[in-house]
């Protein structure tokens, strides 16, 4: 059986964003699930919009996502004169033509169809040139693009889209198109069709927007003699409110890179990413990696477009729903082992983290982690509302501080009273912990609940959390006490 071979060939003009990590996503799947390649292509032909800046970007988003490519990154760039020759071939097979029309004379046909309403059509003035006139332009030095010629009359190019189904374009419809610019150049179509084809891609899994040119290049693939791929066209990745999603309206909210410095673990996002457009029949919404391989399918990809929800407004998310809510799932199920790198990596961040946390504190550590992403959504969190358990210099949330601790004049004299005797205990477990709180608040004729409150506030910073009697043991005794000591300074 034939091997098969897909590839992502994103253009370095820009960070790697939601969709475009969704076509190499989807690559990737096809590959790794059919026992494929991946082939990693940098079509970087656009010298003032490429950057190296951005090949590096794309690369470490890529690798951060856990996407793995077996060939590459090739360069597009350093096979410009493969590119011309492939054209050169087709000039001489008569598959096409050196056209001398100028601009000029272009724009004014362009303007002429433009007044009668017709659609513009390169009308194929140079087509049938003879070898004579075309050896007296070129002697003469008239500068030449390169078109196909596209056959004439009845017909048409057809396919099978893996997600569209048949298209068929008629030659009617299709000029006879660029593939050299007059500044010897190969224009983007030509270069992408030749690549494909030294490449020995057997499906071309890409976004919609690719759909306009494959008639084309099948054109070109068919008079260069060589195989046409199958071609899988994936829906579009939106915003809210529709429109197509892009590096220039969307700034880094569509960026890969924001995801990972936000607090996105990169198998949750890759999960995330592949239910934008793709789903099994019972909508499953959480895959491990097998998982996921096993259930991918280019028939399971929809026809309508995905909508990438991050709502840029919305105060309680700063991203889509469904993403956090597939991030939740991993932050809170995953064996702690597993995301404990991730949260190091934040903790040394945030400038907390503490060498001991990996060795003689590990056990705590990870009882630690286990016990506070019950709550969490994101890494960032551990480092943010989690602080309090790795540092004693955190925050306390001035809300809770005002409704929990100020509200209740009385913690002035109590603080001390509770410092003292969860000192006092013996053994510092949740029971006793539990005990000497609730028969202290029975004792001042209060309830345990005000009490638990201003304790959590004062230990952890935060109004929520885990409860209380398990936060104490998190924290430890004599941090507890000393921060209960501390605290009367809140009323001065
Ligand atoms: N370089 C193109 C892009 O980034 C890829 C087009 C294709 O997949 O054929 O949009």
């Amino acid at each position: 059986m034939e091997e098969i071979r897909t590839r992502f060939p994103p253009s370095p003009t820009g960070y790697l964003h939601i969709g475009g990590a969704r076509t190499a996503i989807f690559n990737w799947l096809f590959a790794q699930k059919t026992g494929g390649k991946l082939i990693l292509r940098i079509e970087d032909t656009d010298e003032e919009r490429s950057s190296e800046e951005s090949i590096q970007g794309i690369i470490e988003s890529l690798k951060w996502l856990g996407i793995t490519w077996d060939e590459g990154p090739y360069f597009q760039s350093r096979f410009i004169n493969e590119h011309l020759a492939a054209a050169r071939k087709l000039l001489e097979s008569g598959h096409a033509y050196k056209c001398f029309c100028t601009k000029e004379e272009l724009d004014r046909k362009r303007e002429e169809a433009r007044k009668k309403k017709a659609d513009f059509q390169y009308d194929g003035t140079c087509r049938n040139l003879t070898p004579k006139e075309v050896a007296e332009k070129e002697a003469a030095g008239v500068p030449y693009t390169i078109r196909l010629k596209v056959p004439r009359g009845e017909g048409f190019v057809g396919f099978e889209d893996i997600v569209y189904g048949i298209i068929e374009k008629k030659y009617e419809d299709i000029e006879d198109f660029v593939i050299v610019r007059s500044n010897g150049r190969p224009l983007y179509i030509l270069s992408n069709t030749v690549d494909d084809i030294r490449d020995r891609i057997t499906h071309v899994i890409r976004g919609q927007d690719g759909l306009a040119n494959t008639p084309k290049q099948i054109l070109i693939y068919k008079a260069l003699g060589a195989l046409v791929p199958k071609f899988a066209h994936m829906s579009l990745t939106l915003d809210p409110k529709k429109a197509k999603i892009s590096k220039r309206t969307h700034g880094e909210l569509v960026a890969v890179s924001f995801y990972r410095e936000h607090g996105f673990l990169p198998w949750a996002f890759v999960n995330y990413l592949a239910l934008l457009g793709w789903s099994t029949p019972d909508s499953r919404e959480i895959f491990s990696k097998e998982e996921l391989i096993k259930a991918f399918s280019l028939q399971g990809i929809g026809r309508a477009n995905a909508v990438f929800d991050f709502r840029k407004n919305d105060p309680k998310f700063f991203t889509d729903p469904k993403a956090i809510s597939v991030n939740t799932h991993y932050i809170r199920n995953l064996p702690v082992e597993e995301i404990e790198p991730y949260v190091r990596a934040e903790l040394e961040k945030a400038g907390i983290w503490d060498p001991d946390f990996q060795g003689a504190k590990r056990d705590w550590f990870l009882r630690t982690v286990d016990l506070i992403r019950t709550r969490y959504h994101v890494t960032t969190d551990f480092a943010t509302l989690g602080r309090a358990y790795f540092s004693d210099d955190y925050p306390i949330d001035p809300k809770a501080l005002k409704k929990n601790i100020l509200k209740h004049e009385g913690f002035k004299e109590w603080f001390p009273v509770l410092a003292d005797r969860l000192q006092a205990i013996k053994a510092f477990t949740v029971e006793e912990a539990e005990k000497v709180i609730r028969e202290t608040a029975e004792e001042f004729g209060i309830k345990a609940g005000i009490l638990i409150n201003g304790i959590r506030t004062t230990v952890t910073g935060q109004a929520v959390g885990p409860g209380l009697f398990d936060v104490l043991i998190a924290v430890g005794q004599s941090r507890v006490v000393e921060r209960l000591r501390k605290s009367v300074i809140f009323f001065e």
